[in-house]
């Protein structure tokens, strides 16, 4: 059986690597240079800088589970925090060292920056999604589960917005709250380790797409940067893969593009239709991304900071993290009103605002914006995902947009792609 997987990010090539693993005979075409889609090394200034700071969570276990089958050990790639939000002179809250559940029922009661009424109605808030199974008859915005809830004030500013908008990359008012309540549910209320977040000390491209492909090279595939797939013809009982390089013939299709590039491969496969269709209704949601260089004895007292009241929503330090001393990776998701100013404008107002959390920073030596545009779909309430097996028989979607319990995620991708690779190795 030869395999033909469209697209190198993290859903393609954990498709690969699981039929790799199987002895399957896989090809992965991949369109630009730099394997991870949109998860990649940005190489800038003779450093490895990335598209976009990355954050997994210790529920997030199948990516764990591949880096180890690959050789990616995530205890040497990723720094393991226990759960903590801090804003420094806000809000502070960590989990507790006692056992899940009590160590987030612990870590809300001691919080600070909220009154006693708002730890004490945050606490009532979980376990009433505890009782409810975190299920929700109908799905509606996080922002009107919040108020039905009685999260308001601090609680709903400093906790629940930078959660839900750094898992969903959706503003809280059109934020799916069954997405949202997905992710707390098996984060928070799984086991301790589960609500671990998990923190890169690799770039993106190195920590599991390099990996991976020297995988498949390993057992017998070949993974083809620069080679994009320009069309997909069905032909007698299996497909034809156009590129510039010539066409090849394959008995099964994974297709992990990102979801706008879906229709301009697939468009002309009439089973495709109905995928694209709902593909053609997804919004995009940005992510920006702030690089900012001081000098290289600048040191945050924490890897990562949430910040408030402004543009910036999370600082992380380079320095404790890949050891690029002095670099600050300021990110800035969802859309909001930072997205009118250039960059040069966004990297000012991004250490103005770094300066007044930090006040002894000095002027930075140079910044770098990386905006990506169209960094997720947005995670509204209902949203129908097209799922992994289609129509077209031997032809599948895999990526972070197709039918999930997650948002737009690295683990949603990767579950997507396993997917994939298992009904491929179902079907005759
Ligand atoms: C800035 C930013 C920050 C993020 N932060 C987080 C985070 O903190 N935590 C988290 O879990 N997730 C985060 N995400 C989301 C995460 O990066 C994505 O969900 C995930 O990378 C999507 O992977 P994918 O494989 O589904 O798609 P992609 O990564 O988009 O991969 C698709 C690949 O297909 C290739 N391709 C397209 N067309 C063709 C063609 N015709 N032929 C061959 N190849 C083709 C593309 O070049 C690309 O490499 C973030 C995303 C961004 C952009």
């Amino acid at each position: 059986m030869k395999v033909a997987v469209i697209g190198a990010g993290y859903a393609g090539l954990a498709a690969a690597v699981e039929l790799a693993a199987q002895g399957v005979s896989v090809t992965v075409y991949e369109a630009t240079k730099q394997l991870g889609g949109r998860a990649r090394r940005v190489d800038y200034r003779g450093l490895a800088l990335d598209n976009g700071q990355h954050i997994l969570l210790g529920a997030y276990r199948e990516i764990q589970r591949l880096m180890g089958l690959i050789g990616a050990d995530p205890a040497a790639l990723l720094l393991r925090l226990p759960l903590q939000l801090h804003i420094p002179g806000r809000f502070s809250l960590q989990a507790s060292s006692l056992p899940a559940p009590l160590h987030v029922t612990q870590g809300l009661l001691t919080a600070s920056g909220l009154t006693w009424g708002e730890r004490i109605a945050a606490v009532r808030f979980v376990h009433a999604l505890r009782g409810q199974k975190f299920r929700l008859a109908r799905d509606t915005s996080v922002g009107e589960m919040l108020q039905k809830h009685g999260q308001s004030g601090n609680l709903r500013l400093y906790l629940w917005e930078p959660l839900c908008v750094a898992a969903l990359n959706t503003p809280l008012a059109t934020a799916s709250a069954q997405t949202f309540l997905n992710v707390l549910r098996d984060s928070l209320f799984g086991s301790r380790a589960d609500s671990d977040m998990l923190l890169p000390l690799a770039d993106l491209t190195r920590l599991f797409p390099a990996y991976a492909a020297s995988f498949i090279e390993r057992h017998g595939g070949s993974v083809l940067p620069s080679q994009t797939v320009l069309d997909v013809r069905v032909e007698a009982g299996g497909f034809v893969l156009e590129t510039r390089q010539g066409s090849k013939p394959f008995d099964r299709v994974v297709c992990a593009v990102p979801p706008q590039r879906l229709a301009g491969l697939a468009g002309t496969l009439p089973q495709l239709a109905a995928a694209v269709a709902l593909v053609a209704r997804f919004d995009y949601q940005p992510i920006y991304t702030v690089f900012l260089q001081y000098p290289e004895e600048i040191r945050l007292p924490r890897p990562m900071i949430g910040l408030c009241g402004g543009a910036a929503q999370w600082v992380f330090d380079h320095g404790r993290l890949n050891r690029q001393a002095g670099l600050m990776c300021v990110v800035i998701s969802a859309e909001g009103p930072h997205q009118a100013l250039d960059h040069g404008e966004l990297a000012q107002r991004v250490d103005a605002e770094l300066r007044t959390a930090f006040p002894q920073l000095p002027s930075p030596l140079w910044h770098k914006v990386i905006a990506e545009k169209r960094a997720t779909f947005a995670c509204t309430p209902g949203l129908d995902r097209p799922g992994q097996a289609t129509p077209l028989p031997n032809f599948y979607l895999a990526g972070d947009y197709t039918a999930g319990d997650y948002p737009a995620t690295l683990e949603g991708a990767v579950r997507s792609g396993i997917k994939c690779a298992k009904l491929v190795l179902k079907t005759p």
